[in-house]
């Protein structure tokens, strides 16, 4: 696995490879790698592209009072995992390398940023855009795998794509789940063992919407989301937002059908966790 820290380094690599004849599938990532990241670069690797993976905590993707500064890391313990994983290539950059530059341009993907994670994390999608664009262009893939557990990320990075015409296919990835249900995350790491016993509430909440719509065809979102919070009122856990929405314009929608979804963020103690759940 080759290990590039300059824009040139990977820009270099991945040249080559493409020149091989090879299709680049991209990976970008914030690290502190979890089997949800190692699914994505299997996907990668099983569509036969040389797969590449950045690892970079965006700092402006994080608020001022976000946890930009504790934000777990572990570089090394990140390249064994890659390693492990066969990853052909990581572009691991400096906060000097990606932001040399004072910027001033911005992108903003328009209603679908100020919705849902976009009202509670103001600006939040702006620096995912500014930096998954930026690493389009430094790596320039043929297609980039994003997971579905940040449903409002992916469908808000395949509308800049399609809207700036960037020759990069998305490839939307399902949830990985750790054993107890909890989606998998670097983040999960700030829960105490207390804390993850109350959060387990909102996968099992989730699992259950899935059953009834599926199972009992109950597909009126007020029904069901009357008990979301009625479920996950039963642990000591606060709701920011639960809703049941479009998929391509995140308004509200009275009826589950397809390409609709159930997207929820709670805050077990101090720590915040969004899941969902998608018909797409
Ligand atoms: P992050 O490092 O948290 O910025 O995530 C990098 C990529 O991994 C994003 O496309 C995420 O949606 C995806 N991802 C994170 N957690 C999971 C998970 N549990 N299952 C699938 N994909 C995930």
């Amino acid at each position: 696995m080759e290990i590039a820290e300059k824009k040139e380094h990977i820009r270099k690599i991945v040249r080559r490879a493409r020149f091989e004849g090879k299709t680049i599938g991209f990976v970008p990532t914030m690290g502190y790698l979890h089997k949800g990241h190692v699914h994505l670069i299997e996907r990668s690797r099983e569509d036969g592209c040389f797969t590449v993976v950045s690892i970079f905590v965006n700092p402006l993707q994080f608020g001022p009072s976000e946890d930009f500064e504790r934000y777990p890391r572990n570089v090394e313990r990140d390249i064994e995992i890659l390693k492990e994983a066969s990853v052909d290539a990581v572009f691991i950059p400096s906060n000097e390398e990606m932001y040399h530059v004072q910027h001033l341009t911005e992108i903003n993907v328009l209603k679908l940023s100020e919705k849902l994670e976009g009202a509670i994390r103001p600006g939040h999608f702006k620096g995912v855009c500014i930096v998954v664009a930026k690493l389009f262009n430094i790596i320039q893939p043929d297609r980039a795998y994003f997971g579905w557990k940040d449903a409002q990320q992916l469908i808000i990075i395949k509308k800049m794509v399609a809207d700036l015409d960037f020759p990069v296919e998305i490839v939307p990835v399902p949830t990985v789940r750790d054993e107890d249900g909890l989606a998998s995350s670097s983040r999960n790491i700030y829960l105490s063992s207390e804390e993850r016993k109350k959060a387990l509430i909102l996968s099992k909440t989730l699992h259950k919407l899935k059953e009834m719509v599926e199972l009992d065809k109950i597909s009126d979102t007020k029904i069901l989301i009357a008990e979301a919070k009625k479920m996950i009122s039963s642990e000591n856990v606060v709701i920011q937002y639960i809703e049941a929405v479009s998929l391509e314009t995140f308004e509200p929608v009275s009826r589950i059908e397809k390409n609709t979804g159930i997207l929820v963020a709670i805050k077990a103690g101090d720590v915040r966790l969004i899941d969902n759940v998608i018909w797409d």
